[in-house]
């Protein structure tokens, strides 16, 4: 047994999730459920089975066992989280297994690989073909001590440095770190061609993935970042975090950019809590670390929203701040007179002028009123109710009742409506809404294949009886879950342990949503009855297999007398009599 392994036998996910979700125990079983922490809701759809030592959220289909929710909710690598859990359970840690496992040594490659490119481009930004990168860097007021500090770089036009420097990695982990890719004609080339790069770094300041930068006019895509890898999860990910947690816990505040460039600006005038997100949509993984450093001294502290003051920086802005409303954070939004970026300003104004901006950043309350306000008429009833009507969703975000309160009625006054007309409409809409019931994927299947499932998932002697049987039977091929079926087998070949989480690794995502469904369905089979019960199954659908046959064997019948084709009929019939006399095959069992 490899260390992961032992790891997971001696951890109870229970005890694990719960120091992260407050779970309810669903009657006496070994269901529980809790509000997801990978997304926003209201009633809880995140469900953890101590008997599958697996969790699964009917929201947003996060899953997995232990490792993956503490990979997942840590934002780990998987060594780290290993490391992680030993740790924190005083579980002795083999010294060779931290090293000698695949998965451990690919992330160690992979590791090596991403700190090798950035030294390779690191050093093609001294070289002659740096020169116009350099300038860039230059005319944004980038000077050299901060190039170094960010590791900025520029990778080769030709796309071929990396897949010859880094040779010595083999094919597919340079493949596997995205920085490489396949041609199709054969052969690989540098997924980044002459653009300036930005190294990414985990938590801990290892370079796990690059963003490039166009140089080039003809560029068409501006920004290019490296793909979701073993190492590099988008939603999870913000640019500058490692840098920017220190200042972060001690200023209790974080300012949240959209760029890379905007994020080295602000960092370099000292203002050193800033990170950027890298232009993908804000996940819970970077959410919670970022309330992670804000809340370390005091509990509380705030989010600073710092992006472009055009149309679409606004449009981000009111994007984000209801995921982090939602997420119960608090919220300032600043934004940057004139219709220009963050880092622009501060060429054009200084540090201190954007030192200013930030101390008066407005409360994003203020910010919302105020955009509201910009849109429509506030002369009539109807503009002030249209504004009120757009400020309104994200009012709702706010978790707290007195808080939420407190500002509805500082709205009301902004723009001039009747206070009542204000709580009335937020009365009206945190009314305890229906509870929305998990999708059941599984509603359609037949309930006897559905009963079987339950069956084998709980004792090992009834995935021996259905094994046994399904050898001997044609039933498989047409039952509507044989993709399950023949999972739940495989899973268990070779001796190895029965876990639902390796049924669920061989199936594709509609039938995963299905046999979790089915796995964390209030279920009725007992241990010592599931095998009884899985025969009782099988006999019942090879059963009705049988009539579909008889019945699609008449029906064939009389429409080949319809149409004349007597001998056709006749042929039919007999075989119908051959089925109708000899009893199934399930019945010799
Ligand atoms: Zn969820």
């Amino acid at each position: 047994m490899n260390f992961a392994e032992e790891l997971k036998n001696q951890l109870n996910i229970v005890d694990v999730v719960s120091q992260y979700v407050r779970l309810k125990r669903q009657g006496a079983g070994q269901r529980w459920v809790g509000l997801c922490p990978f997304h926003s809701e209201k009633t809880p759809s995140f469900g953890v089975h101590s008997g599958h030592q697996y969790y699964k959220c009917f929201g947003c289909d996060a899953a997995g066992d232990v490792l993956k929710f503490v990979q997942q909710i840590e934002s780990l690598t998987f060594p780290e989280t290993l490391r992680t859990l030993a740790e924190r359970y005083g579980i002795a840690m083999p010294e060779r297994s931290r090293f000698d496992d695949p998965e451990s040594q690919k992330v160690a490659g992979l590791l090596e690989i991403h700190e090798a490119a950035a030294t390779i481009f690191q050093e093609n930004l001294r070289t002659d073909s740096g020169s116009e990168a350099r300038q860039y860097l230059q005319s944004r007021g980038v000077s050299g001590d901060v190039a170094r500090e960010f590791r900025l770089g520029l990778s080769d036009a030709g796309g071929q440095q990396l897949t010859q420097r880094l040779k010595k990695y083999g094919e597919p982990l340079l493949i596997d770190s995205g920085l490489v890719a396949r041609r199709e004609a054969g052969g690989t080339f540098d997924r980044f061609r002459g653009r300036l790069m930005f190294p990414i770094h985990d938590a801990m300041g290892k370079i796990i993935a690059f963003g490039g930068r166009a140089l080039r006019a003809e560029d068409k895509v501006k920004y290019l970042n490296s793909p979701e890898t073993r190492l590099y999860s988008k939603s999870s990910v913000l640019f500058n975090m490692h840098r920017a947690k220190v200042a972060a816990r001690k200023n209790c505040r974080m300012i949240l950019v959209e760029g890379y460039m905007d994020a080295i600006g602000i960092f370099s005038t000292g203002r050193e809590e800033v990170v950027a997100i890298c232009g993908t949509a804000l996940g819970p993984g970077q959410i919670r670390a970022v309330k992670q450093e804000i809340s370390y001294q005091s509990g509380k502290g705030h989010v600073i929203l710092n992006f472009d003051s055009d149309a679409a920086g606004a449009r981000s802005t009111e994007k984000y701040l209801s995921t982090l409303l939602a997420q119960g954070l608090r919220v300032k939004v600043l934004e940057i007179p004139g219709g220009i970026d963050p880092d622009e300003y501060i060429q054009q104004h200084g540090a201190g002028a954007y030192d200013k901006l930030l101390e008066h950043a407005p409360s994003y309350f203020h910010w919302l009123t105020d955009s509201a306000r910009k849109r429509f008429d506030m002369h009539t009833a109807e503009g002030r109710i249209d504004a009120f009507k757009l400020i309104l969703p994200t009012l709702e975000q706010v978790h707290d009742k007195m808080e939420r309160a407190a500002i509805a009625t500082e709205i009301a006054e902004q723009l001039g409506i009747e206070r009542e007309i204000v709580h009335g409409a937020l009365r009206s809409k945190s009314a305890p809404q229906p509870s929305t019931r998990p999708r059941d994927v599984s509603s359609g299947v037949a309930p006897n294949e559905k009963l079987l499932v339950a069956c084998m998932l709980a004792s090992a002697e009834a995935r021996a009886v259905v094994r046994h049987y399904l050898a001997r039977s044609q039933a498989l091929e047409q039952l509507e879950l044989r993709a399950i079926f023949e999972a739940l087998l495989a899973a268990e070949e070779n001796g190895a342990p029965f876990s639902l989480g390796d049924a669920l690794a061989k199936l594709e995502t509609h039938f995963q949503q299905v046999l979790t469904a089915i796995g964390f369905a209030e279920s009725s089979v007992a241990e010592e009855q599931a095998a009884d019960q899985a025969l009782d199954c099988l006999r019942l659908l090879e059963a009705k297999l049988q009539q579909t046959k008889l019945d699609q064997l008449k029906r064939q019948i009389r429409e080949l007398e319809a149409q004349g084709k007597i001998q056709d009929a006749i042929r039919l019939m007999n075989e119908l009599d051959t089925l109708t006399r000899r009893p199934s095959k399930s019945e010799s069992l």
